[in-house]
């Protein structure tokens, strides 16, 4: 019998530090988890979940407005905020609920309360002033947003984890970067009437996504009303007496309600104590693991946003299960980090695997580039100017197809399901030979036929 109170502890209760604890717990482990906040974490809490509820509610007023083309004709539009959040508040507590259930069935023993580390083996609870011990300890503390850091008037904005809980809608919002969080954010805002401006410091959003994507984002955004603003970034923010005033370095000011900091995530690793337990970090703070998400310290592990690997909840989750497999399961696991297919839920939304056309450059020599982009069915009884846009690039040598790019209605959702196939390994030929789907978007990714480009050494 161990003499430690638990055969695991696990540090946060979001995606992968529950996933790992239920494991775990499944495999006969007497197993305990300390949550600081809400179980769920940032993707049920507020992330993912919340984030997707206000998406679909900010594409309704553009739905409205292609209803007219197919013969509806709707009456007055009213949004109410109050009650979208209040229903989207219902729903989280529901989760929450689910998760909190889901863990104490599987036998886990829950803290709502703080850990950190006084040695490799021993945690305080930090408000219920004692301390407990376990064998091996999982470190799933994920991450926080960045600040505003150093910005004059920078305590006036906010971040992802105000802006769901925003007493009133705001009328005029700025938002502050050029990665997911900023894009998705700035599409919400506009679908529900906000007139809304971003601003991104380098000469295209989303950086490290496909060139043609990037463009083609931008360019629908802006269509539908947003005002990307590039090459600049946050100089002050003042209070003024209608609500924040926004100068930026490129010298104009924006006069809006709020302004949301979008500029990115850091792993949540200070004040835990690391260093009381022999777990080094690298510079940004993230806990240094192996392939199987073991740390530096032996009886430590860290899962997640936290190790700043690939910060998704899907990859959070397959790196606490492999965890747990392998530690309390006998199984060699560990998650494969290799073509893992994410979307992006900007309006339109992306759908993306595998390589961008730059990356794709650098590695292969020989690549056929297939393209199109088109009018949206819907768009042309409704009128709307919404484009469709599809890319695959195959290595010309193997026909493998090592990137596809959709942006569009339902991206998310298609690139699902292609991942599939593109993680086993299909080539150009395999799309060939699978017959389409009619009349729908995604027949496309099957009826290209000529490249827009070959590139050869
Ligand atoms: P988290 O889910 O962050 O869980 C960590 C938990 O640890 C937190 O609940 C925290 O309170 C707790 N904690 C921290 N320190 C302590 C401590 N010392 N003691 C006790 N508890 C502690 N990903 C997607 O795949 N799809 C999306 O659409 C998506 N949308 C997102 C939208 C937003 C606005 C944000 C911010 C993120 C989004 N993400 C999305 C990313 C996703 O939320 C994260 O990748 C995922 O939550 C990581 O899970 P995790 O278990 O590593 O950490
Ligand atoms: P990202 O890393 O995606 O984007 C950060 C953005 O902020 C980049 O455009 C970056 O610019 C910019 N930036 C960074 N520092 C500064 C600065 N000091 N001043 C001005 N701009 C700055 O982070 P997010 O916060 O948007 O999201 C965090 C992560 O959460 C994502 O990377 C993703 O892993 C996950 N997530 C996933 C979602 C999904 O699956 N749909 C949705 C939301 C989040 P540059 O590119 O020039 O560095």
């Amino acid at each position: 019998m161990s003499t430690f109170d638990f055969d695991l502890f696990v540090i946060g209760g979001g995606s992968g530090g529950v996933r790992a604890a239920r494991i775990a717990a499944g495999y006969g482990a007497r197993v305990g988890i300390a949550e600081e906040y809400r179980y769920g974490g940032t993707c049920v809490i507020r992330g993912c979940v919340p984030k997707k509820l206000l998406v679909y509610a900010s594409r309704f007023a553009h739905e409205f407005d292609e209803a007219a083309g197919f013969g509806w004709s709707l009456g007055d539009r009213v949004f109410d905020w109050s009650a979208l959040i209040a229903n989207k508040d219902r729903e989280i507590a529901r989760l929450e609920g689910v998760y909190r259930a889901n863990l104490d069935r599987a036998g886990v023993t829950l803290f709502d309360d703080r850990a950190v580390f006084e040695d490799p083996h021993t945690l305080r609870l930090v408000n219920a002033g004692r301390t407990i011990t376990a064998e091996t300890i999982l470190v799933a503390t994920g991450g926080t947003p960045n600040g505003h850091m150093g910005l004059p008037g920078g305590d006036l904005t906010i971040t992802s984890n105000e802006v769901f809980h925003l007493d009133e809608m705001p009328q005029r919002v700025v938002v502050a970067g050029g990665g997911y969080i900023a894009v998705e954010f700035a599409g919400i805002f506009n679908g529900l009437g906000a007139e809304t401006t971003q601003v991104y410091r380098g000469p295209e959003i989303l950086r490290g996504f496909d060139d043609d994507v990037r463009h083609h984002v931008h360019a629908q955004m802006a269509e539908r009303g947003v005002d990307i603003v590039t090459n600049t970034v946050f100089e002050k923010v003042e209070r003024t007496a209608g609500g924040l005033a926004v100068t930026l370095a490129n010298g104009r000011t924006l006069e809006v309600d709020q302004a949301l900091m979008a500029i990115g995530r850091s792993p949540n690793t200070d004040g835990l104590g690391l260093e009381n337990a022999g777990v080094d970090v690298d510079d940004k703070g993230a806990v240094i693991v192996t392939p199987y998400s073991r740390s530096t310290a032996e009886n430590i592990y860290a899962v997640g946003d936290v190790t700043n690997r690939v910060n998704l909840t899907p990859v959070a989750i397959r790196e606490g299960h492999a965890f747990a497999d392998n530690v309390f399961g006998g199984l060699d696991r560990k998650a494969d980090h290799d073509l893992i297919p994410t979307a992006v839920f900007s309006t339109p939304e992306i759908g993306t695997i595998g390589l961008s056309e730059a990356a794709a450059r650098g590695e292969y020599p020989s690549l056929d580039m297939y393209k199109t982009d088109f009018r949206a069915m819907k768009a042309t009884l409704s009128g709307a100017s919404d484009r469709v846009f599809m890319k695959l690039i195959v290595d010309a040598e193997t026909d493998r197809v090592v990137g596809a790019h959709i942006v569009g209605e339902a991206a998310g959702e298609m690139i699902q399901t292609l991942g599939v196939a593109i993680k086993m390994g299909a080539t150009k030929a395999d799309f060939d030979s699978t017959m389409a789907v009619h009349p729908t978007a995604g027949e496309e990714l099957v009826t290209m036929r000529e490249p827009a480009e070959r590139v050869r050494p």
